[in-house]
């Protein structure tokens, strides 16, 4: 068990917080601030415990020089002190003078936040250089980027070897318990749901569910290669050729337990405009694609999700991005919605589409780290949690 904010004694220490500020923007404007909220409990709580609290972050992609001009973290800082009704010092450097004086003059409950991690470039390396350096202005760790955990970066890993102590943050531990209970200790029926474009990106997640989850709904282009597998015509969907023996060993395995379309929305070519017909498994045309699940598919999953007691969600069932193919992914959404069971949105795109349809706040938990919560799903470590000191 890591340790949890209630471990460490925070009274008048210099605690150094990684967090996933890695927002939206659109012109130098924060369109969705859901990753700031997500970290305040935690920052209010170091407030509330008189800690001199240090904040980091990256934020996108730093590959030249001229990324740095867009991407700094003052927006955040501005926004931050919005949300937090509390003035927080934006430090516009990684390291040096400026930045070790600002910490070493902070006060208890003050917030101070310096300049993107990605800034320098030994952050995504793991140096341990610059990981010590971090590690030197403060006395405790703690990470609470649960969207990052799944990086070995020095801001997210090796930052937390060289500190006094160092625990997980209130949303990192709500992540772990809310996914974790739902893996090892799950109400049944399990039934997960996995989507998206390729089998190759979900192999480690259907290889960990088949052992968890009473049922495994397939969705989303993998579905066909699939299909493919069981001896069925797929036209020109998508199909990952090599793949295909794979997804016989998986069907072998799991007997009834992996579930797949029975019918599919096909399209001439990969365009909202195209023209769009729902076709059975064995009637699809060999000059049309499938890009969404079809009717009789969806009312087969809804009749099996409606006696589920947990659902994991992950990957769309369609091109959910064109509206003419979002019917399934909106359907699959609506149903969970509207279930009286623990219901799960393994982040990314499933939870994006849970957020255009305004069901945000009507599911258990929507995970805020897409690629670490697919991960924690393999049954994988993640090196931001792993580095973390134990009860
Ligand atoms: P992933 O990132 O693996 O969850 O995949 C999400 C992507 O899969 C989305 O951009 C979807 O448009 C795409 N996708 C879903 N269904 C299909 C399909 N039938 N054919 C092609 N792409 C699909």
């Amino acid at each position: 068990m890591k340790k949890t904010l209630n471990d460490l004694d925070f009274n008048n220490k210099k605690v150094l917080v990684r967090c996933d500020f890695n927002v939206p923007l659109k012109d130098g404007i924060i369109t969705d601030d859901n990753r700031i909220v997500q970290v305040l409990p935690t920052i209010k709580y170091l407030i509330e415990h008189n800690a001199k609290i240090v904040l980091c972050s990256h934020l996108g992609k730093v590959k030249t020089e001229e990324d740095k001009k867009n991407l700094s973290l003052k927006v955040v800082a501005t926004k931050l002190s919005e949300l937090l009704n509390q003035k927080v010092i934006f430090i516009d450097v990684t390291k040096g003078s400026k930045l070790e004086m600002a910490i070493n003059n902070l006060e208890a409950g003050q917030v101070l936040l310096f300049e993107n991690t990605r800034f320098e470039l030994g952050e995504t390396k793991n140096d341990a250089e610059l990981a010590k350096y971090w590690a030197s202005l403060v006395d405790l760790y703690v990470n609470d980027a649960f969207g990052t955990a799944h990086r070995a970066h020095a801001s997210t890993e090796g930052v937390a070897h060289y500190v006094n102590d160092s625990c997980v943050g209130l949303l990192i531990e709500k992540e772990l318990d809310i996914i974790g209970n739902a893996l090892e200790n799950p109400k049944r029926p399990l039934v997960a749901i996995i989507g998206g474009a390729k089998v190759s990106e979900k192999i480690g997640v259907i290889d960990n569910l088949l052992n968890i989850a009473d049922k495994i709904i397939i969705g989303g282009g993998m579905a066909y290669t699939f299909l493919k597998a069981m001896g069925y015509e797929i036209g020109a969907s998508l199909l990952e050729e090599d793949k295909i023996e794979l997804a016989k060993s998986y069907l072998a395995k799991a007997n009834d337990k992996l579930v797949l379309p029975i019918d599919s929305i096909c399209a001439k070519e990969f365009s909202n405009d195209s023209f769009k017909e729902a076709y059975d498994n064995d009637n699809m045309p060999s000059d049309m694609m499938g890009l969404d699940i079809g009717p009789k598919t969806i009312d087969k999953y809804q009749s099996i999700l409606k006696d589920a007691k947990t659902v994991i969600w992950n990957g769309p069932m369609g091109v959910f991005e064109m509206s003419n193919f979002a019917t399934g992914t909106n359907a699959i959404c609506e149903c969970l919605a509207n279930l009286d069971a623990i219901t799960i949105i393994g982040g990314g795109d499933s939870a994006a589409a849970a957020k255009q349809l305004g069901y945000s706040d009507k599911f258990t938990h929507i995970s805020t780290g897409g690629g670490a919560s697919l991960e924690f799903m393999e049954g994988k470590k993640l090196p931001g949690i792993e580095a973390i000191a134990n009860k």
